[in-house]
């Protein structure tokens, strides 16, 4: 009983501090409507793990296509906020089906979200609901259980700019015995590709095989990456 006080207090409370209401057409007491929501989906041209650049480029050989299926912009950009920050977790699986239905990666045997980073304080991880509306659009299990953040990793609080590109190889650790499985990544955002390529190095090093990574939205403004985005 005083659970359930505790958190309707903590609802209204967060109704309070961010009054609910689409952003897209305003309507209030809800935090997105599902037509709007399929409204910002704007897919860019599947781009490159290794390097950032449209996909197919020499460089490209023993990479795998991303496929994101926005910028990280206006409306596009607050549902991902409106997920990570407000709470609003029922538009996580919602964007997890529209990333499914706008994209067509070749077959798997598992939707991996990237982990949570250690040291945040949030309740749900945003990418494990996108992977899981992925996964019940594509009939392929989700496991959150196969990559994880390995201990000697400094904190993301410590590394700045440039830095969080150069995010070691081995920041991320894989399940052993992933032999042949083949493996489709998620994550909300990208921004510099060192968290991809840092689980992609991971699960390889246990036999699995990622084919492809899937994200929300692409960053396009960060310093880190304008370099390789003025090749598309
Ligand atoms: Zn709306
Ligand atoms: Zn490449």
């Amino acid at each position: 009983m005083i659970i359930r006080i505790l958190k309707d207090i903590k609802l209204m409370t967060e109704h309070l501090l961010w009054p609910q209401a689409c952003p897209i057409c305003g309507r209030a007491t809800v935090s997105f409507c599902p037509k709007c929501l399929a409204s910002v989906v704007n897919a860019v041209p599947p781009f490159c793990l290794e390097c950032g650049g449209k996909y197919g480029a020499h460089c490209c050989k023993n990479s795998v296509p991303c496929f994101a299926s926005s910028i990280h912009d206006g409306a596009a950009r607050e549902f991902i906020l409106k997920l990570k920050y407000h709470n609003v977790k029922s538009i996580g699986i919602s964007l997890g089906r529209l990333m499914a239905k706008e994209n067509n990666p070749s077959s798997a045997d598992l939707i991996v979200p990237i982990p949570l980073h250690g040291n945040t304080s949030r309740e749900y991880n945003q990418s494990t609901l996108l992977a899981t509306g992925i996964s019940e659009e594509y009939q392929i299990k989700c496991d959150e259980s196969i990559l994880f953040w390995s201990n000697n990793r400094p904190k993301q609080t410590e590394r700045y700019g440039l830095q969080r590109a150069s995010m070691p190889l081995n920041a991320l650790t894989a399940i052993p015995k992933l032999n042949n499985k083949k493996i489709i990544l998620v994550d909300d955002v990208y921004t510099t590709g060192g968290t991809l390529r840092s689980a992609k190095a991971a699960i390889e090093k246990q036999g699995g095989k990622v084919v492809s990574a899937m994200l929300w939205s692409r960053r396009i403004t960060s310093i880190e990456n304008e370099a390789t985005w003025e090749n598309f």
